[in-house]
């Protein structure tokens, strides 16, 4: 679990002291589940306190949520970092979430959205200024702003260099990147 030695001194110590305890907790555990093989019918979820019923015996919570809410509030150092090493290494799909979170939070209707297929349709160039787009400085654009109500849909969307989107952005919404 550790790897803090003065914090693996500290659990074995702990453990030395209280082995009967946790020798009868993990026989009660191994009876339950390996012998007995009996499924709790009412057991309460530790993070959202609804009861619900396990469908198989190592369950605890009641949906995969709610156990990854419980270890990020019993590791948020580690879940943090874990998330930022996941963004790190999918920059393109965290951006396209937080273009789809952006453009719910307006209230604006969200349609299929494949930004792969749009670059295609479009050949890769810029819908505002019509040249060839770098990898580096490719950004989308809604060709009907959000705020007149478009639709963050592959329809309302073109590709567009970082900076031509952001002059032509300068006085409306932001732009949504995708570097
Ligand atoms: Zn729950
Ligand atoms: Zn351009």
């Amino acid at each position: 679990m550790t790897t803090n030695p003065r914090l693996k001194e500290y659990h074995h110590a702990w453990y030395l002291e209280h082995q009967d305890k946790v020798r009868a907790c993990s026989r009660a555990r191994y009876l339950r589940v390996r012998v007995l093989k009996v499924l709790p019918q009412n057991m309460q979820c530790p993070t959202c306190g609804l009861t619900f019923s396990p469908k198989h015996l190592l369950q605890i919570y009641c949906l995969p949520r709610c156990r990854a809410k419980a270890y990020t509030l019993r590791y948020p150092v580690r879940r943090r970092a874990q998330a930022s090493g996941w963004q790190k290494r999918n920059k393109s799909k965290t951006n396209a979430i937080t273009n789809l979170r952006r453009a719910r939070l307006k209230g604006a209707t969200i349609g299929q959205i494949d930004y792969e297929a749009i670059l295609q349709r479009d050949k890769q160039t810029c819908g505002i200024c019509r040249k060839r787009i770098k990898v580096g400085a490719l950004s989308f654009d809604h060709i009907l702003p959000l705020a007149h109500g478009g639709t963050h849909s592959n329809n309302n969307l073109r590709p567009t260099h970082i900076l031509c989107n952001r002059q032509r952005n300068r006085y409306g919404q932001a732009q949504l990147r995708m570097v």
